[in-house]
């Protein structure tokens, strides 16, 4: 039997093919949109799905630098296949779009990504799929929500930016036993820390933006879930076509190679600066699922296997005061977005999360005064000298 390969040899290696052509040692940018048939018959074969092989870019499995990306993801979080996206978004718009149709009622986190909650609260209902925020770090709020006509239960864990978790195994387990589908969106954890399909969940999703591209440079997206989910999602790819862009793709691969490495610096320079805030005497409090004092630390540590790179933050003096502290970092960057080499620091209530209502704000736990951080591969001490300095002057 084949050694199964661990992950950080599967973070370089998994999916590599050397090309047969010239033997480049990387994986090649496919630079085309068409693939050219033998003949005839094979062209239709390969449109009836007889034969595998590639078609079109926007028509899965798009182009072999796609097919790469996609077998090394899929390795990473232990699935059996996958598809690449234009976005996070897109990947999320795709899967949803895939799984459920008017009539369908849909159970989500209700901290989620800014987006993913518009998505959810202004489309979907539009579409006639009805939708249900829930609080899913406690499962009691999971069952009460059920509905005979349930088709999927979306979590988001950690949840941005409030970092809450919620018990996948739990939760996908009551899905199991219901027949709805069960989606996480993994983006904060990465493969790295946690793998929602073997925790029961039927499909990962995340965001390449933030740590699988993990430079801040590129716009992607990527699902990983069954074969059989595959069929039927590869015709809403190939009639949406949110398709990740070729170059994306090449980079996302590379990112990849160093995910391990950066995953692993990321939390350690966390959970340091976490420490730091919370020994500071003008922060309120940390948000970290590796502080002991989180609320759902326990669940954590029983799925991740690390506790990431994001964490939030209060500190005394309300919004005015969290104003003062974005205005004057110098090392860390005033940016949306995450999961980049260097730490970015935003405010979600009048950025990522403006666009969810503020009374909804107000009820999950996005206050005005949270500040979210995403920590960066920089040297720890000079990060929190910077936070140091710029809590001086709030
Ligand atoms: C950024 C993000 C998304 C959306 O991804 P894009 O690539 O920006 O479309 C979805 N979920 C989470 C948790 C995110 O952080």
């Amino acid at each position: 039997m084949k050694r199964k390969l661990k992950f950080a040899t599967e973070c370089v290696h998994a999916g590599e093919k050397p090309d047969p052509v010239f033997g480049a040692h990387t994986t090649p940018i496919f630079q085309t949109s068409t693939f050219i048939f033998e003949s005839v018959e094979q062209g239709a074969s390969r449109f009836a799905g007889e034969e595998d092989g590639y078609i079109y870019t926007r028509i899965p499995p798009n182009t072999p630098t796609h097919a790469v990306l996609t077998e090394k993801f899929a390795a990473l979080e232990g699935g059996e296949t996958g598809q690449t996206f234009a976005s996070g978004m897109a990947a999320i718009t795709a899967v949803v779009l895939t799984a459920l149709k008017q009539g369908d009622h849909l159970i989500s986190t209700d901290v989620v990504y800014g987006c993913t909650y518009s998505l959810f609260s202004e489309i979907l209902p539009g579409l006639g799929i009805d939708v249900t925020f829930v609080d899913t770090t406690d499962i009691e709020n999971v069952k009460k929500a059920l509905k005979p006509d349930t088709k999927m239960i979306f979590l988001e864990t950690p949840a941005n930016p409030t970092l809450n978790i919620c018990d996948i195994r739990e939760i996908a387990g009551l899905a199991r036993k219901q027949g709805v589908i069960c989606v996480v969106d993994n983006t904060f954890a990465t493969p790295y820390f946690q793998k929602p399909l073997l925790l029961g969940a039927d499909i990962s999703l995340s965001s390449c933006t933030k740590y699988i591209g993990g430079h801040a440079d590129l716009l992607g997206g990527i699902v990983v879930c069954s074969k059989d989910f595959m069929k039927s999602l590869a015709k809403v790819v190939g009639y949406t076509g949110g398709v990740m862009g070729l170059h994306e793709a090449w980079l996302c691969i590379r990112g990849l190679k160093t995910l391990h490495i950066r995953m692993e610096r990321h939390a350690e320079n966390a959970q340091k600066v976490a420490s730091f805030l919370e020994s500071h005497p003008g922060v309120e409090w940390v948000r970290y699922p590796g502080l002991s004092d989180h609320p759902q630390h326990e669940a954590a540590k029983k799925q991740m296997s690390g506790y990431g790179g994001m964490l939030s933050f209060s500190i005394r003096g309300g919004i005015e005061a969290g104003n003062r502290l974005m205005n004057n970092v110098r090392l860390c960057s005033l940016a949306v977005s995450l999961g980049a080499t260097d730490t970015l620091i935003q405010h979600p209530a009048s950025m990522t999360h403006a666009c969810v209502p503020k009374e909804v704000r107000g009820k999950v736990g996005i206050t005005d005064g949270l500040v979210r951080l995403s920590i960066g591969i920089e040297d720890p001490e000079d990060i929190i000298a910077d936070l140091e300095q710029a809590l001086s002057k709030v």
